[in-house]
């Protein structure tokens, strides 16, 4: 899993890296798309697995999520 650094925005690749190195601030994960669980670069518009906008495929979810939700949520309530 790629990390980076919130503040810079620079990637790194290592496991090992936990800090960066211009600024000191702590690596967080790339975001995941959350249609293809592709990792979200933020220099990219567009996520390569799946083409669609990075900030729709970071902000919004798949309709088959919601719809699972919503059983989930029907079942906990115990309708039929
Ligand atoms: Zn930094
Ligand atoms: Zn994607």
């Amino acid at each position: 899993m790629e990390k980076i650094c919130p503040k810079c925005e620079i990637e790194y690749g290592s496991f090992f890296a936990n800090y960066c190195s211009e600024c000191g601030s702590e690596l967080v994960p790339l975001p995941h798309c959350n249609w293809c669980k592709n990792e979200i670069s933020p220099h990219v518009k567009y996520c390569d697995g799946c083409g669609r906008e990075r900030a729709e495929v970071i902000n919004t979810f798949p309709p088959l999520n919601i719809f699972q939700k919503i059983i989930s949520y029907i079942k906990k309530r115990g309708m039929k």
